[in-house]
């Protein structure tokens, strides 16, 4: 190890040359930014908050009051570490899904399941399967584990589940991943097209079935394959119908042995007390889960009418957003989206092509949504003015 010091006159100038262990050969492939640029770092940078944040799939409905509740309650014992086995809440949710606890792990969300769900199944170099342009928290846990990833283009837009098993068995995948319905387009597959799937999936390889927006879903269209059947994990969350984002914590349903599996590697301290008891409360308010669905699809409902002013076209969407196709490329897109940054609203947008032609807007308050609807003319107009990039 070496460090540097040295000083020049008038001013104290410290060099530092850090010790330089070695990383290992996975992260030092890994790029050096983050992938995941929150509204809170653009707000920093722009010096004021957003007035809509509808660009992260929030809810901002909110939670139930029962929640609330649960968590001013449940202040008081914050010196006590949670149950590492969330008991309580793996016991209310097997009853919610009327199956055994031992079929259900808990964890600090979906994303931290994701990178468990890699680690399981991933050794370096093992392929694995998505869509092109999905959920990118995925295919950040599988480089981030040294898989390998090979990417199925959407077909019209839609998870190509065809495409998925027919790459799978190609490869001799560890695993597909399905976002059902998906993120970023809102698109779904219907419960027979996600069935076929699995059926055609190689011996060997688990379909990870992320299912963040199942309450959402209209009717058919999530899988009612057996908790007992070893070839599909669901993963499910309180971040988004639940509105319980910022407390981190969802679940995984699957067969036993491998839910063991997750048992042995998960951080058992991770999903904190107030998250297991707000949880807890959320499962027991159905009339407040409720609600916020319908308000969702009057602001999906919304947004759709909103772009349809400007002559642009929605994808349909069975989750809490809707992705607006700004009829040019992604190119136009990206300068619709800095526009409306510009004018304080916070959205987001596909990362492949063709489905970054599209914005990504989240079912916001209905002053939110007003607010974009006032800002969105302009903001297209901007777009259309700029050059583009790619002359
Ligand atoms: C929002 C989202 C998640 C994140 O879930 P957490 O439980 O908050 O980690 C996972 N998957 C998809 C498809 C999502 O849209």
């Amino acid at each position: 190890m070496t460090s540097v010091v040295s000083s020049t006159r008038g001013s104290n100038v410290l060099e530092y040359r850090a010790p330089r262990p070695r990383l290992s050969a996975i992260v030092s492939a890994l790029p050096a930014f983050s992938p995941f640029v929150g509204p809170e770092t653009i707000e920093r940078r722009r010096g004021a908050i957003f007035r809509a944040r509808i660009g992260a799939n929030e809810n901002p409905f909110g939670a139930s009051p029962l929640v609330l509740e649960a968590l001013r309650a449940s202040t008081h014992d914050m010196w006590m570490y949670g149950d590492p086995e969330n008991n309580d809440l793996r016991w209310a949710l097997a009853d919610y899904h009327g199956i055994a606890p031992a079929n259900i792990c808990v964890a600090e969300g979906i994303d931290a399941l994701l990178g468990y769900a890699v680690r399981t199944f991933v050794d370096a170099g093992s392929p694995v399967v998505a869509s092109q342009g999905t959920y990118p928290t995925f295919s950040y846990q599988v480089f981030g584990h040294g898989g390998r990833l090979i990417e199925v283009p959407y077909d019209d837009d839609t998870a190509d589940t065809d495409g998925l098993a027919d790459a799978a068995r190609q490869e001799s995948a560890r695993i597909v991943y399905l976002a059902n319905p998906d993120n970023p387009m809102g698109t779904w597959n219907d419960r027979p097209f996600v069935n076929a799937l699995i059926e055609k999936l190689p011996e060997n390889c688990v379909l990870l079935l992320d299912e963040a927006y199942a309450d959402f879903a209209s009717e058919g269209i999530l899988t009612d394959k057996d908790v007992g059947d070893s070839r599909v994990l669901r993963f499910r969350t309180f971040s988004k119908a639940h509105g319980l984002a910022g407390l981190r914590i969802g679940y995984v349903i699957g067969e036993q042995s491998l839910i063991n599996a997750f048992e042995r590697i998960r951080n058992h301290f991770a999903v904190n007390r107030m998250a297991q008891a707000a949880a807890m409360a959320a499962l027991d308010d159905q009339d407040h889960l409720d609600a916020v669905v319908r308000q969702v699809a009057d602001a999906r409902q919304r947004i759709t009418e909103i772009a349809a002013k400007q002559g642009l076209s929605t994808v349909p969407s069975s989750t809490n957003f809707v992705a607006i196709d700004c009829g040019r490329d992604g190119d136009f897109a990206k300068r619709v989206l800095n526009a409306l940054e510009e004018q304080s609203v916070f959205v987001r947008m596909p990362g492949s092509p063709p489905q970054n032609r599209c914005i990504r807007i989240s079912a916001g308050l209905p002053a939110e949504i007003g607010y974009f609807e006032e800002v969105f003319p302009e903001a297209l107009a901007q777009a259309s003015e700029q050059p583009s990039n790619n002359p």
